[in-house]
């Protein structure tokens, strides 16, 4: 709490682990969505582009009909509190439900695109999921085009803007606060590191301790994103 009062340029860097309470199930690993499928198979571009109507029906569905129903929880909401008591100045996310924006950010960087957004394949024109029909497979644009879902699919580069930006922001923060991910997976990996090495001081909030524990970040809060952020944001709520 001392590191985080005074900060001003605080950048957060949040995965899969802050949305597990918003009904959200991790990619990777236990009770994760690729346990039922190979992403290689599957979540890949080739995939897509040679059947789009099947990759919608086991994926691309599942996941807006999650997301729709999605709502950010207290760990976002903690976020969006820490941006308008001037303390966080953006978000850098893994993930790809648009929460963090729900929840009122209003600068989030998404390394993996957005799944709150189809784009047009032909025209590019971009259409809220939430207003897609999906009663026929694959959803099409007005101008007949197939909708993909406005995220990086694998065999898909990062976007370069939100990779340069995140890094320029990782070097100019004063605290950074990485949530619900071990970051492990580049290009988040790298994004503790710079800030360190820049002088900010890293705060890890995750249930258990990861790789970055003790020797990128300098402590551990250990506990559930919610339960931290809202302790987090009454204690600040208290100083000022
Ligand atoms: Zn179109």
């Amino acid at each position: 709490m001392n590191d985080l009062a005074p900060a001003r340029q605080a950048v957060a860097l949040t995965g899969a682990g802050i949305s597990i309470d918003s009904g959200i199930p991790p990619f990777r690993g236990k009770g994760g969505l690729w346990e039922r499928f190979d992403p290689m198979e599957i979540a890949h571009i080739d995939s897509f582009m040679r059947n789009p109507a099947m990759v919608w029906k086991v994926l691309v569905k599942d996941l807006k009909d999650i997301i729709d129903r999605a709502r950010p929880n207290d760990g976002h909401k903690g976020l969006a509190r820490l941006e308008q008591l001037g303390i966080l100045k953006s978000v850098i996310t893994q993930n790809i439900d648009g929460l963090h924006q729900m929840a009122g950010n209003t600068d989030v960087i998404e390394f993996h695109g957005t799944f709150a957004w189809q784009r047009c394949i032909q025209c590019e024109r971009r259409i809220e999921t939430s207003w897609v029909d999906a009663s026929e497979l694959p959803p099409r644009c007005t101008c007949g085009g197939i909708l993909r879902p406005d995220a990086v699919f694998f065999g898909e580069m990062i976007p370069p803007a939100a990779l340069w930006r995140s890094q320029e922001m990782a070097s100019h923060c004063d605290v950074m606060l990485v949530v619900g991910t071990s970051a492990v997976v580049q290009p988040a990996a790298s994004m503790p590191i710079i800030a360190r090495q820049s002088g900010a001081v890293v705060i890890e909030i995750n249930p258990e301790p990861t790789p970055l524990t003790g020797v990128i970040s300098s402590y551990l809060i250990r506990g559930k994103a919610g339960d931290v952020m809202n302790r987090i944001v009454s204690a600040l709520e208290i100083k000022r």
